[in-house]
């Protein structure tokens, strides 16, 4: 199996420490809102590498860790009148809820920033008595990228051209700073935020040493793969290997894994979608127009090292492509209601073998750095050959093992092969009146739970003052 690795910019065999398992490690999201789907990329992305690793046999561990202390959290929560506690533990079980609907297997371990501080206190201490961190005049802790000979090993950057970028930016608070190119491992709190204690001063850790810290405890010191966005190259990227290696003396990750971005188009120009920009859509949006298995099928339509870009044309173009795979999995239920039992016959066989070659071109494609576009492609071969060759006098095994085979890649892509049952309006009806009896006793919470269920199934609900209104997505 080959990965292309950012850290030789070339593709690799993949060779794990530990011969028949995984360990790896894909940056999370900062919890302060709904996630958008240019974060669901890399969730949907590596999600897939984990399925299919656990296709080929190998034990995957799978560590996304959440960062639930940051600023922008904090802003949120003052926003709010609230504590950032609250605001991070929502928007947690928030993006859980996008996940599940984008069938994303539940990692091994989520661990959160905020219980694991005895951990980077440990390892900024070690780091200072290695010499590669420093304590400032305000209690600051500085990583001390001097000292660290392979800094820009991941980016590819020059320590020098970073210097002399930054040789006359010395941002405000940070004059204490040796080097322009120090990063924070601990910083002073201000106040109404949240804090630790520590041997430096009252504060709370810097974003890097978080996934540092993470990926050792739950996966230890050396692990095979370590994914994220391509915008968490540098820093981030940089940062964390070199906190690790120097605490640890241990090469980090074997392999380094990046997605490209998610674009939009505003006014005829690409750009990539982000929060801060104001160009996206969240998940939570997407899913009241689409089935989310269809923005899934969208993302790994593309290689994900290649820039894609979010249209309706593209959403439509996918739903049409699941739905072709839907449809001829009906089909062969259908026909194995009818069928009698019975071995394959002769041409049935020929046509068993056909589909044996399409699963190993889906294999190749997958074991070349992931190419779902061509796995994919190699999946909509399969179901042509399937609906070409089934018939009245089809048999049972025939029919089973078509159903069996794009059933598996199917899995294997996070596709589910079932079409959701759609609801009838009576059903809907019920519903509804459940709902509002739950309001009425004041219980909200199931009162959510029926709303959520519904828009799951497609109904979109709408509160207005003639009572409550539904639709189909
Ligand atoms: P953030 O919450 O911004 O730290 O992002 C969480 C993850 O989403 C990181 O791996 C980012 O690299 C990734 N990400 C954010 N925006 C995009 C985008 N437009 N396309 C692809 N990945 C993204
Ligand atoms: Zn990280």
């Amino acid at each position: 199996m080959k990965i292309y690795n950012t850290m030789t910019k070339g593709k690799e065999e993949f060779i794990p420490v530990n011969p028949g398992e995984v360990r790896m490690y894909v940056c999370g999201p900062t919890v302060y809102n709904f996630i958008h789907i240019g974060n669901a990329r890399p969730m949907i992305v590596f999600d897939t590498v984990r399925r299919y690793f656990e296709y080929k046999g190998y034990k995957v561990n799978f560590v996304s860790n959440f960062t639930d202390v940051d600023d922008k959290i904090i802003k949120k929560a003052i926003e709010e009148g609230t504590d950032a506690d609250t605001v991070s533990k929502r928007y947690i079980a928030e993006c859980k809820k996008d996940m599940e609907g984008m069938n994303i297997k539940p990692a091994t371990k989520n661990p959160l920033a905020t219980e694991e501080i005895n951990g980077m206190l440990e390892m900024i201490r070690t780091l200072i008595e290695k010499g590669y961190a420093y304590v400032a005049k305000d209690g600051t802790v500085y990583f001390r990228v001097r000292n660290f000979k392979d800094y820009g090993k991941l980016s590819h950057k020059n320590l020098d051209d970073l210097q002399s970028g930054f040789r006359e930016i010395k941002v405000r608070g940070e004059e204490d700073k040796e080097d322009a190119n120090d990063f924070v491992l601990w910083k002073p709190k201000k106040e109404g935020e949240p804090y630790w204690e520590s041997p430096w001063c009252n504060g709370r850790p810097g974003w890097h040493i978080e996934c540092s810290v993470m990926a050792k405890r739950y996966l230890g010191e050396e692990i095979d793969i370590h994914a994220g966005g391509e915008d968490l190259v540098f820093p981030h990227h940089e940062n964390e290997i070199a906190q690790s290696e120097a605490a640890n003396g241990k090469k980090f990750a074997r392999y380094w894994m990046h997605n490209a971005f998610l674009n939009v188009d505003t006014n005829g120009r690409s750009q990539k979608m982000s929060k801060s920009l104001g160009n996206f859509f969240t998940v939570r949006e997407i899913s009241e127009r689409y089935d989310l298995q269809v923005l899934r099928f969208f993302m790994l339509s593309a290689h994900y090292r290649s820039p894609l870009t979010f249209s309706a044309e593209l959403m439509e173009a996918s739903k049409n492509g699941l739905d072709r795979i839907l449809t001829a999995m009906e089909r062969l239920k259908e026909a194995k209601g009818r069928a009698p039992e019975g071995r394959m016959s002769g041409a049935e066989e020929e046509n068993a073998k056909k589909a044996e070659a399409l699963t190993v071109k889906f294999e190749s494609a997958m074991e070349d750095d992931f190419n779902t576009a061509d796995a994919i492609a190699a999946v909509f071969e399969l179901v042509k050959l399937s609906n070409s060759t089934i018939n009245a006098d089809s048999s049972q095994s025939y029919l089973s093992f078509m159903e069996a085979r794009i059933r598996t890649l199917c899995d294997v892509m996070g596709i589910l092969t079932e079409r959701k049952e759609e609801l009838l309006d009576s059903e809907i009806e019920d519903m509804i009146a459940a709902r509002q009896a739950a309001r009425k006793a004041k219980d909200f919470a199931k009162a959510d739970q029926i709303r959520n269920e519904l828009l799951e199934r497609g109904i979109i609900l709408e509160d207005t003052r003639e009572g409550v209104k539904w639709k189909r997505a």
